[in-house]
């Protein structure tokens, strides 16, 4: 018998973490904060881990702890060290030798390699197509084939690949539920470059300045292909200044060529920068008078970074914000969507006369990608649907159960599912 163990990401998306017991074996799959509170779960560290992925969500709350061994890709683990870094800044919940520590545990893994970690457990990594090295855990535990999918994308971005559906045979899969409802259905990729590209280019044109605050990893690079593209292309013509972690994200995806998309690579590797001269904005050209152009910042949720400083540019009705993602309740992102008049980020009171936009361009497939993703995979004795809101999480779990006839599951904090 296996156990499963969810201590978060259920009927949430934030600090997802799953034990998986067997008879003799142990060990965890991710272990996140919230992104808004910081909550972390509560575990025995005495076990090792296995990382999907170097989102906050996933990889957040590793520091804290002292796993027995971290396990994942090597990019991945390049980035983690930007997310805690970045953690670090905003909470100091933690302390540098802590990322220290947890750096030196970290044994990388490329895809599809196998690793036995216990007398009866043994995983690979898929590539799951949602940033550069994230990957779904495939486990075998006591006989028991387990496929975590990690947040996955079925369809190809920019900048990687689309998620592996040539899987091995599987008993268990848990599956994540971002956009799990059928009401989640959204425009093709395309159709968001063209609103997003429509945006800059009005803006532009009026003499104004674009402020986009993205996320680190993932966002932030597929923003600034798409601007770099169009204006490559002559369709668009900006200046594209950046600031934050970013800038070091970027360049851990210059590092890994081959874990790109290949048309990406292929540009990298005929001497082309498709992201662009990415480095840290001089900030007296983009607060000077008169010149149009665009600001590409952490963080995506406006909750700190430097994008914090660029927000007094909406003092002016030109100027224009642009979110990229989704925006948690209680942060400043969230209240700038719903038409916040008036911000105090720092010292000072910033009316907002400026537009504020919304595009949401996400590394996640929606409801349609989800379920042609388990059709395409083999088909699971059981599913677990975890990683998604209450209603998301439900709706989906219901889809599987009725749709694609397998029994499908929904834990909260804190239940053990034997499997
Ligand atoms: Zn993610
Ligand atoms: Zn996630």
């Amino acid at each position: 018998m296996v156990l499963l163990k969810f201590h978060g990401g259920c009927h949430q998306i934030g600090m997802s973490c799953v034990e998986v017991i067997g008879e003799k074996d142990r060990v965890f799959l991710d272990c996140g904060m919230m992104p808004d509170t910081g909550e972390i779960p509560k575990i025995d560290d005495n076990a090792p881990l296995i990382v999907s992925h170097a989102h906050l969500d996933h990889c957040g709350a590793i520091p804290f702890y002292n796993f027995k061994k971290i396990y994942c890709t090597p990019p991945t683990a390049d980035l983690m060290f930007i997310t805690w870094r970045d953690t670090l800044n905003l909470q100091k919940s933690f302390k540098e030798e802590d990322i220290q520590r947890a750096l030196s545990s970290v044994e990388c893994l490329n895809y599809y390699e196998e690793k036995k970690i216990g007398e009866n457990l043994k995983f690979k990594l898929y590539n799951a197509g949602h940033i550069l090295g994230s990957s779904s855990i495939y486990l075998e535990i006591d006989g028991k084939r387990i496929l975590y999918t990690g947040d996955i994308n079925e369809s190809m971005q920019r900048t990687v690949r689309a998620a592996d559906t040539d899987i091995d045979d599987i008993d268990i899969l848990i599956i994540e539920a971002t956009y799990g409802s059928p009401l989640d259905i959204k425009p093709a990729r395309k159709v968001l470059e063209r609103e997003l590209v429509n945006e800059v280019k009005e803006t532009i044109e009026r003499g104004g300045k674009v402020i986009i605050p993205v996320f680190a990893v993932g966002r932030a690079q597929e923003i600034l292909l798409v601007l770099n593209n169009y204006i490559r292309s002559g369709e668009l013509e900006a200046k594209i200044f950046t600031d934050g972690s970013l800038i070091h994200a970027t360049s851990i995806y210059l590092s890994y060529t081959d874990w790109l998309n290949p048309k990406l690579k292929n540009l990298i590797e005929t001497g082309i920068n498709p992201f662009g001269n990415v480095e840290k904005a001089d900030e007296s050209r983009i607060f000077k008078k008169d010149e149009p152009c665009v600001i590409v910042s952490t963080s995506g949720m406006v909750q700190g970074g430097p994008v914090l400083k660029y927000l007094r540019l909406l003092k002016d009705p030109k100027n224009k914000l642009i979110l990229t993602g989704y925006q948690a309740e209680g942060t400043l992102g969230r209240a700038l969507e719903e038409g916040i008049k008036e911000i105090k980020p720092f010292k000072n009171k910033i009316p907002i006369r400026g537009e504020v936009v919304k595009i949401e361009f996400s590394a996640h497939g929606d409801y349609n990608s989800l379920v042609r993703y388990i059709k395409k995979i083999p088909k699971p004795e059981k599913a677990i649907v975890m990683h998604g809101e209450r209603y998301q999480s439900l709706a989906f779990a219901m889809t599987i159960w009725k749709n694609l006839k397998i029994p499908a599951y929904v834990p909260i904090k804190g239940t053990i599912l034997p499997v």
